[in-house]
């Protein structure tokens, strides 16, 4: 018997109409490059998002064209997050901070034919290499957000087309095409440490289906009360999703383009009463370190979570901010590939009775799979159990997991026979279903056979006050195969920390065997364009390296 309900696509579009209809008056705020602030409402930016969708029909782009963007996040950058895919064409979010190469090669790879592009960063865009020439890219169309209105925009000098000219002379409306929910809505790729980029396809149904799962109580908790400010740029996997999840619920969203630094973040967070945040680990450790400086002495009272993501968070950063700063640090995890939001780290009523130790360690943990995720661990001897300490590679399946890669044939490893998305990071499950992320699995350490969990290492070696950053990596021995590395940047004015006093720090919290052999100071780790540690360099820059059997 088939269940008797309507049959009704979840478009993109549907978030247009409710935004509209209830929720016009919500604000959206934007920091200019010049630093002022710019402010509009929902309504407007719907408004505005219907003018782009119109415009880009006036210019031949039918269901199914990518149009990308070359954006930091701010209001237009969302009305490009809502009226293309509500036209039926493709969202093409396009990583800023990726080398030109790369970003040619995904223009390419991705066949964008529509490229809107921030004024500040047409430097990067004349970088990448015979753009016009050696891709399909028809139109560029330029966003200023120098303080003119939509009624003074003028031709550019430059050829481009500009953005706001553009929406003036488009059609208040467009001719909605009818959209399947499985059409694609935006797409990504990942900014993988090794190999080429590869793209990861979001459906509307996708898009929809995780922005309900964001906007939960025990997800990231968004209603109309939010103010969210994504520090997650609009360029990485749809920043968390969280603009389609605010649209949805009528949130008020700030958004602070370009200043990413950490006196421009903090006092944003306080002039604009921001209730959540989201970000990498990289971005909370400059906060901290900036509100610790102690001055201005930012009024952050409203916040009620700052979610991290995208890597490890220590457990001693969660518990300064908490102990220091009175905030609210929530533990997630996710990928490109799973839209990306996977797993929350927030606690149940059962967790009353714990002591705040435990309660900081769980915590630290990634958390328990959203609703439409499901997890499973396996290792080479099948399912690993929940016990908290048999690791395995994490494996998910969902509404908004990717199920293949855009055009590449390559990868078919990654998506096993039945049915699940291999995500390459090695976890540990509590009884619970508290995941906790141990590793990537080319950086887990082979020990004699057995695994040592690189980022327990980092996190607890990131603990001791002389040391700013810890990475730890694989390196070869004669008798073990491989023993840990720790690479570290010294706190600043702080002599580097030496082995033995290293391990004596950590011999507490870890098997012996488990504690590194020998500590290498270095300036900086070097980075992915995310932010994630880019441990391929480290690894190459330390290949030759010597240890002695012990
Ligand atoms: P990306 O697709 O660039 O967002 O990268 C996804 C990868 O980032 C995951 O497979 C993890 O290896 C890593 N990652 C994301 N969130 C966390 C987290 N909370 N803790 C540790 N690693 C994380």
């Amino acid at each position: 018997m088939r269940g008797l309900m309507m049959d009704v696509p979840l478009t993109v579009r549907m978030l247009l109409d409710r935004a509209e209809a209830l929720f016009g008056d919500r604000e959206i705020v934007s920091r200019r490059p010049n630093r002022s602030v710019h402010r509009t409402d929902l309504g407007t930016v719907v408004g505005r998002s219907r003018r782009l969708a119109a415009a880009l029909q006036g210019l031949g782009i039918e269901r199914g064209d990518r149009v990308a963007t070359l954006a930091w996040n701010h209001h237009q950058h969302l009305e490009a997050y809502l009226g293309v895919p509500s036209m039926g064409a493709v969202l093409h979010t396009l990583n800023l901070r990726l080398h030109p190469d790369d970003l040619l090669y995904i223009i390419n790879h991705a066949g964008d034919r529509v490229l809107l592009v921030d004024e500040v960063l047409l430097p990067l865009l004349a970088s990448i290499p015979d753009l016009e020439s050696k891709t399909k890219v028809e139109h560029i169309v330029v966003m200023s957000q120098a303080e003119t209105s939509i009624d003074d925009a003028r031709p550019r000098a430059d050829g481009y087309l500009d953005y706001e000219q553009m929406l003036a002379a488009a059609p208040a409306d467009f001719e909605a095409p009818a959209i399947d929910e499985l059409d694609a809505a935006t797409m990504c790729y990942t900014s993988g440490t090794t190999g080429r980029p590869k793209g990861v396809v979001y459906s509307h149904r996708s898009t929809l289906l995780h922005a309900l799962a964001v906007s939960l109580p025990d997800s990231l908790a968004i209603g109309e009360h939010t103010v969210c400010l994504p520090v997650v740029p609009m360029f990485h996997v749809n920043a968390w999703g969280l603009p389609y999840a605010c649209t949805m619920a009528g949130a008020k969203q700030v958004f602070p383009g370009p200043h990413m630094d950490a006196a421009s973040i903090c006092e944003l967070l306080a002039s604009e009463r921001v209730t959540l945040t989201g970000g990498v680990p990289t971005i909370w450790m400059g906060i901290l370190e900036h509100l610790d400086g102690g001055e201005p002495g930012y009024d952050l009272s409203a916040i009620e979570m700052m979610a991290v993501g995208g890597a490890a968070v220590p457990e001693a950063v969660i518990a300064a901010f908490e102990q220091r700063h009175g905030l609210r640090v929530v533990h997630a995890w996710g990928m490109t590939e799973t839209s990306p939001l996977g797993t929350v780290s927030n606690l149940g009523p059962r967790h009353a009775e714990l002591s705040a130790d435990e309660v900081m360690s769980l915590r630290s943990r990634q958390g328990r799979m959203v609703p439409l995720v499901e997890v499973r661990a396996r290792s080479d001897d099948g399912a690993v159990p929940w016990d908290a300490s048999t690791m395995g590679e994490l494996e998910v399946r969902g509404p908004c997991v990717a199920g293949a890669y855009y055009d590449d044939d390559s990868q078919a490893d990654r998506f096993t026979e039945d049915g699940w998305f291999r995500t390459g990071d090695i976890v540990t499950i509590d009884p619970e279903g508290y995941i906790r992320i141990e590793d990537r699995s080319k950086d887990v350490i082979k020990s004699g056979g057995e695994w040592i969990s690189s980022i327990a290492l980092e996190n607890a070696i990131m603990a001791h006050p002389s040391v700013e950053e810890a990475a730890v990596i694989p390196v070869a021995h004669p008798r073990w195969q491989e023993r840990p590395l720790a690479v570290i940047v010294p706190a600043s004015a702080e002599p580097a920390i030496e082995i033995d006093e290293l391990r004596e720090f950590l011999a507490p919290h870890f098997a012996s065997w488990w504690l590194p052999d020998a500590v290498e100071a270095v300036e900086e780790i070097p980075r992915t364009s995310t932010g994630k540690f880019l441990k391929s360099a480290l690894r190459e820059r330390f290949r030759d390296y010597e240890l002695t059997d012990s």
